[in-house]
């Protein structure tokens, strides 16, 4: 496999949010620094990439398939989270079928022209790889559609009546699209992928393992027992796991300690306030806001923004997530809910009218 940088490729600057979010130990996505030490992380082989064996199996079979029919893969699309492998599986399908891989991000295709330049450089069997592809304009994916459909490229040539569509012909490709908000992407956009997958939160057992493959490239000397303190910790997610082993690390050298086990590892996360359940100090700041100031919701988005001073679509997208997925949050209609989950594990009592009705007596 080759990874190309696509010409345009530079990963794209966020927009700058009106309240710049804070960087957090925990968080699922990639800090812009960290790029460089995710590659040499990332396994470079398929048997590396534990877990998501569903997905491992249908991919098998695709591969197979498009290997004897010497033929390019079906588009696909992968859709989760941030940080759970969608950009890594797609380099290791390139790897498998022996092609390039040329990655890009749909914000960085905003003129005509950058999704043009990069469907006419692709070669018969390449990888064209678009992560957040949910953020494509409607002009490039209208480019996009005769080229997955077709593989061909549509040109306008001329302005108003004179103007002309010119037919290109392109190699057969492979798109993916990688996106964590499969719901925004438009169905002909959709309807297009020949499959479509979606990556799930790792077991702590799979976190386990892909932290003691991930400890020997780092050579850290982890123990079992310390990679499964961290694993719980680490939120299901790959991207977290490794950080937060970094971190332990770094904690277990400066204690001077031989190896990282379930003390050390317990102690350099319980120094950064990353509880059991692999919550941090925002996290809990959010529950307990909405427990000690609205007896536990519903409150208002906007309400709960404002309380801790904190950008609203930031705490939709970068915290609820985890916290509903754990089962600490609900979004009603009303607002948000602390459920009676978040209160004991804040050491609280949940008020009688929180808890289930079979629980006061089947009433
Ligand atoms: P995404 O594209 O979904 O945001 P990435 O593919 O960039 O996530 O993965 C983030 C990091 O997590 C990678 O650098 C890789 O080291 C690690 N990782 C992800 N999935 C796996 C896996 N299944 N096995 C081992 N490591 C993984």
């Amino acid at each position: 496999m080759a990874i190309v940088p696509a010409d345009h490729n530079s990963p794209p600057k966020a927009p700058a949010a009106a309240t710049a979010p804070r960087q957090r130990l925990i968080q699922p996505e990639a800090y812009g620094s960290e790029e460089q030490a995710e590659t040499s992380l990332r396994p470079r082989r398929l048997e590396q990439y534990l877990g998501q064996e569903e997905l491992k199996q249908n991919l098998a079979i695709a591969i197979e398939a498009a290997r004897r029919r010497s033929d390019a893969l079906d588009h696909m699309l992968f859709y989760g989270p941030p940080g759970l492998g969608k950009t890594t599986i797609s380099m290791l399908i390139a790897e498998e079928m022996g092609t390039q891989i040329r990655i890009t991000s749909a914000p960085a295709l905003e003129r005509p022209r950058d999704i043009a330049g990069l469907l006419v450089a692709l070669q018969a069997g390449d990888i064209l790889f678009i992560d957040e592809i949910h953020r494509l304009n409607k002009v490039a994916e209208e480019i996009l559609y005769p080229a997955m459909e077709d593989f061909m490229l549509d040109i306008t040539i001329g302005k108003g009546q004179a103007a002309r569509i010119k037919r290109l012909p392109l190699k057969r490709f492979t798109l993916i699209g990688a996106t964590t908000k499969a719901g925004s992407i438009s169905s002909p956009l959709r309807t297009r992928f020949g499959h479509v997958h979606r990556l799930r939160f790792y077991t702590d057992e799979e976190m386990q393992n892909i932290l003691i493959q991930s400890a020997v490239v780092l050579k850290a000397n982890l123990k079992p027992d310390g990679a499964l303190a961290i694993a719980r910790r680490s939120r299901g997610t790959p991207r977290v796991g490794n950080r937060l082993l970094k971190w332990t690390r770094d904690f277990a050298e400066v204690r001077n300690a031989k190896a990282i086990d379930a003390e050390i590892a317990t102690q350099a996360l319980d120094l950064r306030r990353i509880d059991q359940a692999g919550l941090d100090p925002a996290d809990r700041q959010i529950l307990e806001t909405i427990i000690n100031h609205y007896q536990g919701g519903p409150v208002g988005l906007e309400t709960l923004a404002a309380a801790i001073s904190e950008d609203s679509a930031t705490i939709e997208d970068m915290y609820e997530p985890f916290l509903m997925q754990k089962g600490f949050l609900q979004r009603t209609p009303r607002g948000r809910m602390a459920t009676p989950l978040a209160w004991s594990h804040l050491g609280l009592e949940p008020p009688m009218h929180q808890l289930p009705l079979f629980e006061v007596g089947g009433l």
